[in-house]
């Protein structure tokens, strides 16, 4: 209805009923099926050179903030497209937004990848296996950029059918650095504001061919707790001279656990993690000092909270009891990644278009990971959606960040096919004005 809220705040409500009419496909906004066929055919053509330059990024992987070699592939590729305009050196130097179509009068759509490695060996046993010791993409972000690269060629040689510009993100940093705001902090998503965002992410559990999404919250939020618990040293053999540190430690990390099941709602998901533990050096003598470091996780910005004051309320009191101090900082990491239902509607009509119906997995269970696409998400509505990169042939599957992850080249040009398909589904339920 005209003037009825919505939880898309920037969309406007005319917008909203013209891309919930379904399915979009059968209406008079329908993707013009000629350009989708000059985009498969010329896909097909650059499939061995987009290859080359996935298994190229592979092998040279460069972590947060220093992916200069990665940001100059991604500047020399856009650099020959047409009606592209570039704005490099963003989030500290590798950032690089480009616009096709700018000056259009429609609306804005943004598209993301983001190209940072892990420091973690890489055991995939490939002969495109990283060059760099202690690098590797075992996240598959080479394949993300190989993937947005090849769509922001596709759309810029066939752009009929888009109805305004089309910007593409290329971000620094998504693991841990949050690239992501400081590609908003600069700008990335002004001049103009894009009207929604989209981006992909491998994700080994779907087989290639398939993708998934979900409305609604899609990944945690994460943030940091460090926790150190101060007592007295004194010798071992007589305890009660001293507050053991190490046994108040022991039983605030059990204790944390009753954050998530006595103190917050068992319907909603959260994890409380305590992943490292250090105090004391010696076996004969009561350890003054103990570090816990861990990470808090929730689907909703409430529950976080409950969880962030529960948790120093348990440590502090927890230490309290045996005569120690409990120190708590939490230290905020990602948001929750919560992707806006009509942006997600918009990945399932492009998907079930480009892919097939029962190619697209609408009910995509929630992961606990965090994502710093949250931070866009914060600035304009959008959708985080899964590309399967599983094999099917009942080879074990992979996880990601496991060194052994090498992103299959098999799942390039479903990737490339539905970045199309996205921008194009968007120009038909958000037509220029
Ligand atoms: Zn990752
Ligand atoms: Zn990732």
């Amino acid at each position: 209805m005209p003037g009825k809220s919505h939880p898309c705040p920037l969309s406007r409500a005319e917008d909203v009923r013209r891309c919930d009419r379904r399915p979009a496909h059968e209406s008079q906004s329908m993707p013009d099926q000629s350009a989708e066929g000059a985009i498969e055919s010329q896909l097909s053509e650059m499939l061995p050179e987009l290859t080359r330059l996935r298994r190229d990024v592979h092998a040279h992987p460069e972590p947060g903030f220093r992916e200069r070699r990665t940001a100059n592939l991604v500047i020399a590729w856009l650099e020959s497209l047409p009606h592209m305009t570039l704005r490099t050196g963003l989030a500290g130097g590798t950032g690089v937004v480009a616009t096709l179509g700018e000056g259009k009068p429609g609306p804005c759509l943004a598209l993301r990848a983001d190209m940072d490695a892990l420091e973690v060996p890489d055991e995939c046993g490939q002969p495109h296996a990283s060059t760099v010791p202690g690098v590797a993409h075992v996240c598959g972000h080479d394949g993300h950029v190989a993937c947005l690269l090849g769509a922001a060629r596709l759309l810029a040689r066939n752009p009929e059918g888009l109805g305004g510009p089309v910007r593409f993100l290329f971000q620094p940093a998504e693991e841990g650095g949050a690239g992501a705001r400081r590609m908003c902090e600069d700008g990335a998503l002004e001049n103009p504001r894009p009207r929604m965002i989209f981006a992909l992410h491998c994700w080994p559990f779907l087989p290639v061919g398939t993708i998934g999404v979900r409305a609604g919250a899609v990944m945690a939020s994460t943030d940091a707790v460090n926790i150190e618990i101060r007592g007295q040293s004194c010798h071992a053999a007589t305890p009660q001279k001293g507050v053991d540190a190490v046994l108040a430690a022991s039983h605030v990390v059990v204790a944390l656990q009753s954050a998530v099941a006595r103190r917050t709602d068992p319907i909603e998901p959260g994890v409380v993690t305590i992943g490292s533990i250090h105090g004391g050096s010696v076996r004969n003598a009561i350890a003054a000092n103990v570090i816990l470091r861990g990470t808090i996780r929730a689907i909703s910005a409430a529950k976080r909270e409950q969880l962030r004051q529960a948790v120093r309320e348990i440590a502090v009191q927890t230490a309290r009891a045996f005569g120690a101090v409990a120190e708590v900082d939490l230290v905020p990491g990602y948001p929750v990644t919560v992707n806006d239902e009509h942006a997600a509607a918009c990945v399932l009509r492009a998907g079930r278009r480009a892919l097939g119906e029962d190619r697209v997995i609408a009910a995509l269970p929630v992961s606990m990971g965090g994502e710093d696409f949250a931070f866009y998400q914060q600035v304009v509505p959008g959708a985080f959606w899964r590309l399967g990169t599983g094999r099917e042939d009942g080879t074990p599957v992979v996880p990601l960040h496991s060194s052994a992850f090498d992103f299959p080249d098999e799942a390039l040009p479903i990737g490339v096919r539905m970045h199309c398909a996205l921008a194009r589904e968007f120009s038909a339920c958000y037509p220029g004005r």
